[in-house]
This record gives C-alpha cells, sequence and structure tokens, in this order.
C-alpha cells in the first residue's frame, strides 16, 4: 500500500519509519527540503539503532529506508496513496488547511488520518467533502517504540474507515485502543487527571514528589511518577492541556498554583533543567526545592 505522511519532525519521521518497517511505500513531506532530510537522518539513525540492537538486520533497515521518499511537493506527494496521516503542527487552522489540500490533490476514496493528541478530528474533517473518510491515528512518542495508537472515531467516521484504520495499526504491529472524539481522548484526559491529582498533593503537603512518584511506581508499577513525567512532557505542555481540559470539561481540570508558579518562573521540566525535579545531563537528580514539598 501507498502511505503519505504530512509532516517529517517528531511524530511525522516515526509514522513513517514503522510504516516501512511493515512493507509499505512512503512517501515523506513537508514544507522545506531540510525538514525532510533532517526526517529521514532521524529514521536512519533509528534504524541503524534497531540493527545494533539486534532488533532487525541491516537488510531489513535498509529495505525499510529505500521504501521511504522524500517529497516538498503535496499534490505529488498525497497523489494516488491509499492512506493519508497527517503529522503537521497542533494548530487547528493548519490542520484544517492541510486536510483541504488533501481533499484537492488525493484520491476521493483515500483515508484520511490526523495525528493530533487534543484537537477535535470532527472539527478537523468537517472541511472535507466526505468526512466519512476522516479518522484520528493518535501515535505515541517515539513512535518506534511506543505500541499504543489511539483510533479516534470522529462523528462523521465510517464503519469503513475505522475498520481500515483498524487492520493499518494492527499491520503495523501497534495496538489500537478506539476511543470517541472527545477532549483528551483517552490517554491524554486520564493521565493528565493523575498529574493534577499529584501536584495539588505536592501543595497540600500530602507528600514530596519523590515519594509520590515511588507509590505509584512501586504501588502501582507505573514505570514513571506523575510528576516526573509532567516534568518530561514539559509542565507548559501539561498546563495548555489542562486549561483546554477545564474549558471543555469542568472545574475537575483547572490547573493547580502550583504548575502555573513554575511555568511562570520559566521553571517547564526537563528541557529547562528544572520542573518538580532539578535536571542534569537528561536526569533527574533531586527533587527541586519548591516542588518537594
Ligand atoms: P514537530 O514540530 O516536530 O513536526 C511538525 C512538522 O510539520 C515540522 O517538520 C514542520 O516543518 C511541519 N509543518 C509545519 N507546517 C506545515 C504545513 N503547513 N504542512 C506540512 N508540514 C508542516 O511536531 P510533532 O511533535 O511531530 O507534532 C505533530 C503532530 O503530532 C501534532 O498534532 C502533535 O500534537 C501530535 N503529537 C505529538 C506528540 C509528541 O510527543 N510530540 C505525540 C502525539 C501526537
Amino acid at each position: 500500500m501507498q502511505v503519505c505522511v504530512l509532516g517529517a519532525g517528531t511524530m511525522g519521521h516515526g509514522i513513517a519509519q514503522v510504516t516501512a518497517m511493515a512493507g509499505h511505500d512512503v512517501r515523506l513531506r513537508d514544507i522545506e527540503m531540510e525538514y525532510v532530510e533532517s526526517g529521514l537522518d532521524a529514521i536512519r539513525s533509528n534504524l541503524d539503532g534497531g540493527v545494533e540492537r539486534d532488533k532487525l538486520t541491516q537488510e531489513e533497515a535498509d529495505a525499510a529506508f529505500d521504501r521511504i521518499e522524500g517529497y516538498t511537493d503535496l499534490a505529488e506527494a498525497v497523489s494516488g496513496v491509499a492512506l493519508v496521516i497527517e503529522a503537521v503542527p497542533e494548530d487547528i487552522d493548519i490542520k484544517r488547511e492541510t486536510f483541504e489540500d488533501v481533499e484537492e490533490h488525493a484520491a476521493a476514496d483515500a483515508v484520511v488520518a490526523s495525528n493530533t493528541s487534543s484537537l477535535s478530528v470532527t472539527e478537523v474533517a468537517s472541511v472535507l467533502s466526505d468526512p466519512s473518510r476522516a479518522v484520528g491515528l493518535h501515535f505515541f512518542n517515539p513512535v518506534h517504540i511506543m505500541g499504543l495508537v489511539e483510533v479516534v472515531v470522529a462523528e462523521q467516521t465510517s464503519e469503513e474507515t475505522l475498520s481500515f484504520a483498524r487492520e493499518f495499526v494492527a499491520d503495523i504491529d501497534k495496538t489500537a485502543v478506539e476511543v470517541t472524539d472527545s477532549p483528551g481522548f483517552a490517554s491524554s484526559r486520564l493521565g493528565v487527571a493523575l498529574g493534577c491529582e499529584a501536584m495539588r498533593m505536592v501543595e497540600e503537603g500530602v507528600a514530596s514528589a519523590e515519594d509520590i512518584d515511588a507509590a505509584m511506581e512501586l504501588g502501582y508499577r507505573h514505570p514513571m511518577g506523575p510528576l516526573k513525567l509532567t516534568d518530561v512532557v514539559g509542565l507548559d505542555v501539561r498546563l495548555d492541556i489542562l486549561e483546554y481540559l477545564r474549558e471543555e470539561l469542568g472545574e475537575r481540570f483547572r490547573p493547580p498554583q502550583v504548575l502555573k508558579r513554575k511555568v511562570r518562573a520559566g521553571n517547564l521540566g526537563k528541557k529547562s533543567g528544572e520542573g518538580f525535579y532539578v535536571w542534569e545531563d537528561g536526569e533527574a537528580v533531586r527533587p527541586a526545592d519548591e516542588g518537594g514539598r
């Protein structure tokens, strides 16, 4: 099958890689050739890493890489493909324009998928004259490692599109969970709720950030506690999601003061060097003074 991935950034290059590894021909498109090249470089380096770790043979890695072709022209990239997956920036206007462009240049029966992590797929799909062929395919970062894809069923998604999406996810060796299009889908909504309660517990002095994380890691077998995970995701990113969920779902998603304070101070987590922990060389080395309690 021919698949086009729009956007060669963090998610787009990963989606292109796993699709090619499943034997499909992939067209990877971005707005500038330098972005396409850097996506292709990242794929090459992931595949080489896989060979080093005996996940695949050199021949398999080379064959997968050869199945990916880079494009900047959207019309060329989408023409004749069976599936288009957009992984362009998380902005409703860019997503809608992208869907309009796809409609103009792709086959009328191509399935059009969005990798949005929070926007309404129903709203994005509504620009299509046949929105029944739209669906959400929400991948997780890093795509070549994470086994989950949320299949987001928009208001207009047809049964045929849904089964196509499910089959595609199985084919690329991922596990699909089916979610009705709603704010935060399943994963973000639950993940953010847990993080939010953990932050309130820090504020109330129930326990230190380290102890709350240890409780979830050791007591519930979470690979990473909710506060460390907040640091990894980015406190600003979590705040944006919370504000959106509060607007859509109500006060239970009201952002905690401690989160707002840290974001205002520029303490955004791992990427800025401090959030609920202090980070050095990509590792959490100690709890942040204020985050401890
Ligand atoms: P990114 O910024 O790394 O990549 C986006 C790419 O799209 C860039 O290379 C950019 O040049 C390109 N682009 C910009 N405007 C474009 C346009 N008009 N047409 C085509 N390409 C354009 O972003 P990302 O992290 O890969 O996120 C992409 C999508 O995936 C977003 O909707 C995001 O919410 C979603 N998502 C991200 C993650 C994550 O952890 N990063 C996880 C799940 C879903």
